[in-house]
């Protein structure tokens, strides 16, 4: 399997950053070694600013490529919540220098993943997600905000890379991104119910 995530995908994240708004999607990947389903993250080495970026996620249902905008929906069933661990400090590197984000994305158990919902009990235009750490809201968005939707983004991805069974699509990050230290605990909600929990070691 493989992560795909989408990047400034809300006005406010984008904008925190002093990145300009999207015309089309932008995109990066992670490898499945990403992927972190236990209740710990260790705090690697490399970085002094390792930020969360709290994220609805898609779980891709069926195979596909050249996916028509209109069809999108038949390829998700379940809608989640995860976290786009990102070494904030490497990625201004590599922006700086216009290089590849892969090492401050891509890194292992970067890709902490919760618990799944079926599509059919949320109201797709009106998820309200958020992050809370040590008890208090960090990070909280809304489906509504997003700049392309989930049917336009797999739409657009699957022009260029074909979907499989068990791909997850990272959809965005709302505002509020912050560094995690030793100690934290996050806990992540969809529509004020737990859905992810972990601990920084
Ligand atoms: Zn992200």
């Amino acid at each position: 399997m493989k992560i795909i995530c989408i990047g400034r995908n809300y006005a406010a994240h984008a904008k925190e950053l002093k990145n300009e708004l999207p015309t089309e999607p932008v995109f990066f990947m992670k490898p499945d070694t990403a992927l972190l389903k236990e209740k710990e993250f260790y705090l690697p080495d490399f970085s002094k600013d390792m930020h969360h970026e709290i994220e609805l996620v898609l779980k891709i249902s069926k195979a596909g490529k050249h996916i028509q905008e209109e069809f999108a929906h038949k390829y998700y069933e379940e809608i989640g919540l995860g976290i786009d661990f990102t070494a904030r400090d490497l990625q201004e590197q590599c922006k700086q220098k216009g290089l590849p984000w892969e090492k401050a994305k891509a890194f292992d158990n970067s890709a902490p993943i919760g618990n799944f919902a079926p599509k059919s009990q949320l109201d797709l235009n009106n998820i309200s997600f958020g992050l809370k750490i040590n008890g208090a809201y960090k990070q909280q968005g809304n489906s509504k905000d997003l700049i392309f939707s989930f049917d336009k983004i797999i739409a657009y991805v699957s022009q260029f890379v074909s979907l499989k069974v068990g791909d997850l699509i990272y959809t965005g990050t709302p505002e509020g991104v912050g560094p995690v230290k030793i100690g934290d605990v996050l806990e992540g909600e969809i529509n004020g119910k737990p859905f992810l929990n972990l601990e920084i070691k």
